[in-house]
């Protein structure tokens, strides 16, 4: 979101709240540190929570403070929120939570907030991306985003989209998972009874246990496109 200077907005009537700045940065207009919004991808399992948490533990090595942020993964089950426990850390971004309310509030409370490590990002609302950038803009808050690019159909998820149109810089994260052929993994297929399928609704809860009705399995492009789940998966 935007501040612009036409003469009928009705955002300019809003009050500035003290730890606010002019879109832009300092009094001046000019950046305060360079705050940045940084968005890192990448398909299920490659390890994006881990480094999420690293993130987490190198910025706050270096004295500075953040938040952890995450949303409950409805497509994955629970499994990536117990595999590493992230969620005991983490706030949950509910629909209706302002990602700006909770940087002032803590401030209010007088809680330094240097950062946010936003964790499953692909599953908030896209409101909620637009908040992100207007605390990098006028909060000077980093804000570091991970999460899915696209859905088992292989289309961006609404939330991710808006990640790539407003984020400052994107990364492809160093996969480290693998299709069954070798080929670096880059697609999240849903697999329901043993076959691979791309139509249905955009978030459905599954498992990535072998046996499950409905699961997800990493693939790379050219078995994802031909629903080729590799041998013995029938
Ligand atoms: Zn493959």
């Amino acid at each position: 979101m935007t501040d612009h200077a036409t003469a009928d907005s009705p955002r300019l009537a809003r009050p500035r709240r003290p730890d606010e700045h002019p879109a832009g940065g300092g009094a001046d207009g000019r950046p305060l540190h360079a705050a940045a919004l940084r968005f890192y991808w990448g398909p299920m399992d490659c390890g994006k929570s881990t480094m999420a948490l690293q993130m987490n533990h190198n910025h706050a090595r270096q004295g500075r403070r953040g938040l952890v942020t995450t949303r409950i993964d409805r497509s994955l089950g629970p499994q990536v929120t117990t595999r590493i426990g992230l969620a005991h850390e983490a706030i949950e971004v509910i629909d209706e939570l302002d990602l700006r309310v909770l940087v002032t509030s803590r401030r209010a409370e007088g809680v330094r907030i240097d950062y946010l490590i936003c964790d499953e990002a692909s599953f908030y609302q896209i409101a909620h991306v637009e908040q992100m950038a207007e605390l990098v803009d006028n909060y000077d808050v980093d804000v570091y985003a991970f999460g899915l690019a696209t859905d088992f159909r292989s289309r961006l998820f609404p939330a991710a989209r808006r990640l790539f149109e407003l984020a400052d810089t994107v990364a492809r994260i160093q996969v480290e998972v693998l299709c069954w052929c070798g080929r670096e993994g880059l697609l999240n297929a849903r697999v329901v009874n043993g076959q691979v399928v791309r139509e249905g609704a955009q978030v459905v809860v599954g498992d990535t246990a072998y046996t499950a009705q409905v699961r997800y399995q990493v693939l790379c492009r050219r078995h994802y496109r031909a629903g080729d789940l590799g041998p013995g998966s029938g």
